[in-house]
């Protein structure tokens, strides 16, 4: 069982200190009480709502509630027997969060897209740490396929919302083509107007050989623009880098 290194150290201070003998249990217990007349109430960790109230102050009953029925809170007090914690299964709160489903996807898909981690990352075990149990608390799978399935699912969502935006509206189209690490990449962007601004949005990046020939790229593109609905006659530009090719390509594509 993993113990948690705050925790751990906090047990090793504590025991220290009861070494040295610097306080009893039961001078502890009275510390964490808050006393009113006679009357002593449990004020251990003040956000469990515990209601015990001692009429008489017993010590022993005292330590006994603390330990049973606050078991983290009376072991970073030091309620408990010297090399005893380590016996101990750790306990953790239990704590109310707000998180769905919906969020938990959301998170992970800009995880992978976003912040450009791989898909191999929920196996990381920091990451699984921190986020199995919200997986368990909305009853999802991770796994490598169903993070696969999810970003599709948004990219197809995401396609549909600009193939939306763009009807029946002038468009220009900028195609760049980059290289990297010995491959080349053919990017298609859309340039329109949206509610009195212009946005530029990404329609495809494409993995292409770089020997590929105008009429291939033409068709890429065209086959890019199906996919969003877009109708030649709603292109107002295309503009692209100075590669011949590209040149080459736009000349095939027959704008009118
Ligand atoms: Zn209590």
């Amino acid at each position: 069982m993993p113990i948690g290194v705050n925790s751990s150290v906090g047990c090793s201070s504590m025991q220290r200190k009861r070494a040295h003998g610097r306080k009893s249990f039961a001078e502890i217990a009275k510390e964490c009480c808050k006393i009113e007349g006679i009357k002593y109430y449990c004020a251990i960790d003040p956000d469990s709502g515990c209601t015990y109230i001692q009429e008489n102050f017993d010590s022993g009953n005292l330590v006994r509630h603390f330990r049973n029925k606050h078991k983290t809170a009376a072991e970073i007090k030091g309620l408990f027997p010297d090399g005893n914690q380590e016996k101990r299964s750790r306990v953790i709160t239990k704590r109310l969060v707000s998180v769905d489903k919906r969020t938990y996807v959301e998170g992970t898909i800009k995880l992978v897209t976003q912040h450009n981690l791989p898909l191999n990352c929920f196996q990381w075990e920091g990451l699984k740490m921190l986020l199995d149990p919200i997986a368990d608390a909305v009853n999802i799978k991770v796994s490598r396929s169903n993070i696969k399935v999810w970003i599709s699912a948004a990219a197809n969502k995401l396609k549909s919302i600009m193939a939306v935006e763009m009807k029946h509206k002038l468009v220009s189209i900028k195609l760049d083509s980059a290289s990297r690490h010995g491959r080349h990449v053919l990017g298609i962007n859309a340039q329109y107007e949206l509610n009195g601004k212009l946005v530029i949005r990404t329609l495809g990046m494409i993995e292409v050989d770089q020997r590929q020939t105008a009429v291939f790229l033409r068709d890429k593109v065209l086959e890019t623009l199906r996919v969003y609905d877009l109708k030649l006659d709603q292109i107002f530009s295309i503009t692209v880098d100075n590669g011949s090719n590209m040149v080459a390509t736009v000349k095939k594509i027959n704008l009118r």
